[in-house]
């Protein structure tokens, strides 16, 4: 049996982080067993789809680099065949119409809810005659369940889940429009295409009982299920935006490289004994349903930022240079007039620097930011800790720049033996001089060693920096 899974996003959103860890369990597991994985996109709500929620879900699989089987499937443009399905179980008597009206519907919502119980169709239809039916109401096709045993879920990850069919009231298949409901949709898409395997969130579980009662009436076979639990926030609560329910795009626009994500995501709710770090390729040997947990996992930035600290020092430095140039039409303004590419002359200068920048950082934009002494126009825009560090270190420096006005040959040597020689000359240490002097050369408080830096803005740089910054009035 060929492995065939799905992700089924309903694009009434973009791809948000649960949604993308859903994606990668299934291009995983399909991987892992040299199946299929397809894409489905639930489009059946017209209400609330989008085509900007579909390219943003199409581009954020991109970017995550997960890549599916065949052409995208549009679940609208099926509904003829969902219909032709609710109308052969109506053949079959394994559906019938229900001419409830909306008020039946109603007096049975507030029963229900005087009782305190959900909502439950009570079947009133399924045994009456459809010439009984009412004038000038238009009749939904409803399925005949079972109303009584048990309707059974061996779920991969949630075990035996057991539902009381007395419990389950008969569901709409077709609606009197004559669309089809999602739990009819679904089912008949997931035959249609082949799927194996549903892997996904366990805010399904309850339709996944739903959807057991159809192929059951169909005669077909059920997927394997595997119901994922929910990812929280840090505090155990709800993720909500701050905490990280966000858009694939948003993780991008911050500067995490897909490759740090893919690894993030697959251990919320994975574990693979205690590694932490997987290459692709590991993943994939690796990947099961088995070893997915019952309880939710959080989500923690610390270590999605650390797992993308990793990556950036692994990645290298010219590969880096094009990641944070593919950022830079994503940067909000642009006031460091970088435009959308780089320059040559920038470009090579970011890529000598890389190796000293690159063991810092833990975002690209970080990364990009650290860069600023190399791209900074004049007069430079200092940091508070910068600020700070100038400051208090300006006096310091006083004549430091007419000594290194004196250098010939400009060097990191020449200059360091100058800065020293100066640290020297008015008592401080070497770092009481370098610190202010760095903050004015590069707007940071930390750098690649400031003679490198110093040698790789040249003389006439350097001294204007530093000039700009000796003659600014001291902060208050
Ligand atoms: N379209 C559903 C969703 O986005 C998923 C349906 C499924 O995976 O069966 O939540």
């Amino acid at each position: 049996m060929t492995v065939v899974t799905r992700f089924a996003p309903s694009p009434t959103g973009f791809l948000h982080i649960g949604g993308a860890r859903t994606a990668l369990f299934n291009w995983l597991y399909a991987k892992r067993h040299g199946g299929k994985m397809l894409l489905r996109i639930e489009d059946t709500d017209r209400e609330r789809s989008t085509e900007a929620a579909i390219q943003a879900i199409i581009d954020g699989l991109k970017w995550l680099g997960l890549d599916w089987d065949g052409d995208v499937v549009y679940q609208f443009s099926r509904a003829a065949r969902h219909r032709e399905v609710a109308e052969s179980l109506l053949a079959q008597g394994r559906a019938y119409y229900c001419y409830a009206t909306p008020q039946e519907l109603e007096e049975m919502r507030e029963t229900a809810r005087k009782e305190g119980r959900p909502l439950r169709y009570d079947g009133r239809w399924r045994d009456r005659d459809p010439s009984e039916a009412p004038p000038g109401v238009k009749p939904v096709i409803r399925l005949k369940a079972p109303t009584e045993g048990e309707t059974v879920v061996e779920d991969a990850v949630q075990g035996r889940v057991v539902w009381q069919n007395k419990d389950l009231d008969d569901l709409v298949l077709l609606r009197s429009d004559g669309t089809p409901t999602y739990m009819l949709a679904v089912v008949v898409d997931d035959h249609d295409m082949n799927v194996t395997h549903v892997i996904r969130g366990d805010d399904h579980l309850t339709n996944a009982a739903r959807q057991t009662q159809i192929y059951q009436a169909l005669g077909w076979d059920v997927p394997k299920m595997a119901h994922v639990p929910m990812i929280l926030g840090p505090d155990g609560a709800k993720l909500s935006k701050r905490h990280g329910a966000l858009g694939v795009e948003a993780y991008r626009s911050m500067g995490y490289l897909p490759v740090a994500l893919r690894n993030y995501l697959v251990r919320l709710g994975w574990s693979h004994g205690d590694q932490e770090i997987f290459s692709t390729q590991e993943m994939v040997d690796a990947f099961d349903l088995k070893n997915i947990g019952r309880s939710p996992a959080r989500f923690d930035f610390a270590k999605l930022e650390n797992l993308n600290g990793h990556y950036m020092r692994q990645t290298p430095d010219e590969e880096l240079v094009d990641a944070l140039e593919q950022l830079l039409p994503e940067l909000q303004g642009d006031e460091h007039h970088l435009g959308r590419t780089f320059s040559p002359g920038l470009r090579s200068k970011l890529v000598a620097a890389m190796p000293g920048l690159k063991e810092r950082a833990k975002t690209l934009v970080e990364l990009l930011d650290s860069a600023y002494y190399l791209y900074a126009q004049r007069p430079l825009h200092l940091d508070e800790k910068a600020k700070t560090l100038l400051a208090e270190g300006r006096p310091r420096l006083a004549g430091i720049d007419a000594k290194l006005e004196a250098v010939e040959d400009w060097t990191a040597a020449a200059v360091e033996a100058v800065v020293r020689a100066h640290a020297e000359a008015v008592g401080a240490k070497l770092g009481q001089v370098a610190q202010p002097l760095r903050a004015a050369l590069t707007g940071r408080a930390t750098s690649p060693g400031l003679f490198d830096v110093m040698a790789v803005l040249g003389k006439d740089e350097t001294l204007s920096r530093l000039r700009d910054q000796m003659s600014a009035a001291p902060a208050a």
